[in-house]
């Protein structure tokens, strides 16, 4: 575990760049979570200033990544294709503090960790993702967890919920409950009702799987419903919110979800809950009421803190949505305007791009993307720039779409953690 000693040490050898020596040494910027954002955010930093002290906070040795972990689920790839090191990182003269952040004092600029150490910074980028609202649904706790997963976070989970369609019953109902928005992935909940179903076509042919929704619409909606009707005729219902899709509560002693209308047994249960900013932007005051953290949409500051910038899915970022693609890039804009900042400059307004892929089954692909840019203090999706896939499509167009996924997901791991 490093020591803020051991830390400053390090701060000489990165002595360079005059815009950035600050009277002490070089400015420091620690980065909390070593995600999609935090890792992105770090590296780039380096990259694009190599004076820079740059800190990255992360607990786990290995991280293992949502995108694709679907696929997990349903026997298409193992947890290891999942996993990451943080090698790359460390090679690109990130100084690693292999340690949580447990609470950040924004007036003397420090973040304590584990050990009760505290790390100093010029400027703190968090970018630590989720956590479970544990107080949003009645009944669904840490233990309720380990019957009825979440699998919203990916590892242990994953592969207890994956085990449970393993040991199921042919003729077994699987239920997955969809939460209202905003959450992290949009359509990741879709995209998982395929794959489990695909698996359950070729495994347990006679189960059926229902998905208990607390909204009327989702991403992508009309080509994940055509593709169900394509593929998997009568195994998939949806269950919107005005048709009393909302789950209210649970009881896992009888795997039972609960709503408005009426209640549902399962044979297995994928509850998929409520979400907030992860513990630690909590601590650091730079969430509001909504558990989610307001920034300015130049160089995502937080409008609660100066000082530290938030990007990710912790963060609430207009219209762009909550994904691995949109962290990523939040987090090479956040580092630019981060060293612009540092030097005394002005960050540039950006432009961001997002692209959610979809798996239906391994080889049907879709895709949703938008284009980002300030407006009036928020991101706005700008109009006609990006679009989803066709509706009507020939030939191996969806398999095509497919390749595109799995090279997504190969490319941007390579990026962020090769
Ligand atoms: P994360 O990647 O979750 O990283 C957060 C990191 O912060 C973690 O490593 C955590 O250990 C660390 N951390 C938390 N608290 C602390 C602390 N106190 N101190 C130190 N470290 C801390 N996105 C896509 O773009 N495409 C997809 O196809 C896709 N599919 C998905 C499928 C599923 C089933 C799910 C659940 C998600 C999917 N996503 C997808 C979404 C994607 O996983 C997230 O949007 C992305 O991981 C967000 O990045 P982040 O940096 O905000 O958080």
């Amino acid at each position: 575990m490093p020591t803020r000693r051991r830390l400053l040490g390090a701060a000489a050898a990165a002595l360079a760049a005059p815009s950035l020596v600050r009277a002490q040494g070089a400015a420091r910027v620690v980065v909390v979570g070593g995600g999609f954002g935090g890792a992105t955010a770090a590296r780039t930093l380096k990259t694009l200033q190599p004076a820079l002290q740059v800190t990255l906070v992360e607990p786990n040795p290995i991280f293992t990544a949502c995108p694709f972990s679907n696929e997990v689920l349903a026997a298409l790839r193992d947890i290891d294709r999942q996993q990451f090191r943080y090698d790359g990182v460390r090679k690109a003269g990130v100084i690693l503090a292999k340690t949580s952040a447990t609470s950040v004092d924004a007036r003397a600029r420090t973040v304590t960790v584990a050990d009760g150490s505290t790390l100093d910074w010029d400027r703190l980028v968090l970018s630590p993702g989720i956590d479970i609202d544990w107080t949003a649904l009645p009944g669904y706790g840490r233990e309720a967890a380990e019957i009825m997963p979440h699998a919203w976070k990916a590892g242990a989970q994953t592969l207890l919920l994956r085990r449970q369609l393993q040991a199921m019953k042919d003729g077994g109902l699987v239920v997955i409950s969809a939460p209202a928005n905003p959450f992290r992935c949009p359509p990741g909940p879709y995209e998982r009702a395929s794959l489990i179903a695909y698996w359950l076509s070729i495994w347990k042919p006679r189960s059926k799987l229902l998905i208990l929704d607390a909204k009327d619409g989702f991403s992508k909606q009309r080509l994940f419903q055509n593709g169900w009707a394509e593929l998997y005729p009568g195994r998939i219902e949806w269950v919107p919110l005005s048709q009393g899709g909302k789950v209210t509560s649970v009881d896992p002693a009888t795997l039972t979800l609960v709503t408005d209308f009426g209640r549902h047994q399962a044979a297995v249960a994928n509850v998929i809950p409520p979400q907030k900013a992860a513990a630690i932007a909590q601590h650091a005051g730079v969430a509001d009421r909504t558990g989610w953290c307001p920034v300015e949409p130049v160089a995502f500051e937080s409008t609660l803190q100066p000082g530290i910038h938030v990007l990710g899915d912790a963060a609430i970022m207009g219209a762009m949505p909550k994904s691995a693609f949109a962290a990523n890039a939040q987090a090479k804009v956040c580092a630019a305007a981060v060293v612009a900042l540092l030097a005394g400059g002005k960050p540039a307004d950006p432009i961001l791009i997002n692209t959610c892929y979809s798996l239906l089954a391994p080889d049907y692909g879709i895709s949703i993307a938008g284009v980002y840019r300030p407006d009036r203090g928020r991101l706005i999706e700008i109009p006609g720039a990006g679009g989803a896939s066709p509706l009507d499509v020939v030939g191996g167009f969806r398999g095509q779409e497919a390749l595109f996924a799995t090279s997504w997901f190969d490319t941007i791991t390579a990026e962020v953690f090769g």
